[in-house]
């Protein structure tokens, strides 16, 4: 299995080993400073960790974990430049494979700017993005971001994340692959068993998201396992346990 968003850095050894246990082999971490960022060196330093510390932490309990680096909407307030000119150089030596979480919290001006630019990147360089929505406004947010994404990049490059039944129509409709965050006071794993059913699973990705935040490191597995107990086709099973975010994320 492959849990296709997590927050390695604010989580234990202990849910590594608990994951691989329960049947995942693969994680993407993405990129979210939870504190006050004085200035984008301190950024770059949690990008940094999680590339070089985060990885070989979760090896030692045999998660292979892929990273994905990027500038969080609540991360903006920073000069980006520092870190737009270090993605470009850890795509080249292909040591992310995704630019994310990024996307749009307040929708402020600067959020937006530094939205696009990434975006544009990803583009550029035809790399992958994970687009993160709130938990707050969550359908004008998202439907900002529908807005912009596609002047920007190929939607085909897009993961739009923690979708729910406020957005799941409108979002079925874009070319982008959509995230189901299954995580505790956002979808339980009947809610996102539902939406499967409802649309098919050829567009979804499974994820816990889990950070320093109620989180469950096993929310994935539990799921899988439930549409397995439910009856559902196995190949229909693997795509979202795996095969969809293989092809996706190329890993
Ligand atoms: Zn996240």
């Amino acid at each position: 299995m492959i849990d296709t968003h997590i927050h390695a850095d604010s989580r234990s050894s202990e849910d590594f080993e608990m994951m691989y246990l329960s049947g995942i082999d693969s994680a993407v971490t993405c990129s979210f400073y939870p504190y006050k960022l004085y200035n984008e060196t301190v950024l770059l330093n949690h990008l940094e960790r999680i590339l070089e510390y985060d990885t070989t932490r979760a090896k030692k309990y045999g998660i292979n974990l892929k990273v994905a680096l990027g500038i969080h909407p609540s991360n903006t307030e920073i000069n980006p430049q520092l870190i737009y000119n270090n993605m470009y150089q850890w795509i080249e030596n292909n040591k992310i494979i995704a630019i994310g979480e990024i996307g749009l919290e307040n929708l402020t001006e600067n959020e937006i700017n530094i939205f696009k630019k990434q975006l544009e990147i990803g583009e550029q360089t035809k790399t992958p993005v994970i687009i993160h929505t709130p938990r707050k406004n969550k359908f004008k947010v998202f439907q900002k971001i529908i807005d912009i994404v596609p002047g920007y990049i190929d939607p085909n490059l897009v993961v739009i994340d923690h979708i729910n039944g406020d957005i799941v129509k409108e979002a079925i409709d874009s070319e982008c692959m959509l995230g189901l965050t299954v995580q505790p006071g956002k979808m339980t794993k009947e809610e996102a068993i539902c939406i499967l059913d409802q649309y098919g699973f050829d567009r979804f990705l499974l994820n816990s998201d889990i950070s320093n935040m109620p989180s469950d490191c096993l929310s994935v597995p539990k799921t899988v396992r439930e549409l397995k107990k439910e009856g559902y086709d196995e190949r229909k099973i693997e795509k979202v346990a795996f095969k969809n975010a293989r092809n996706f994320f190329k890993i």
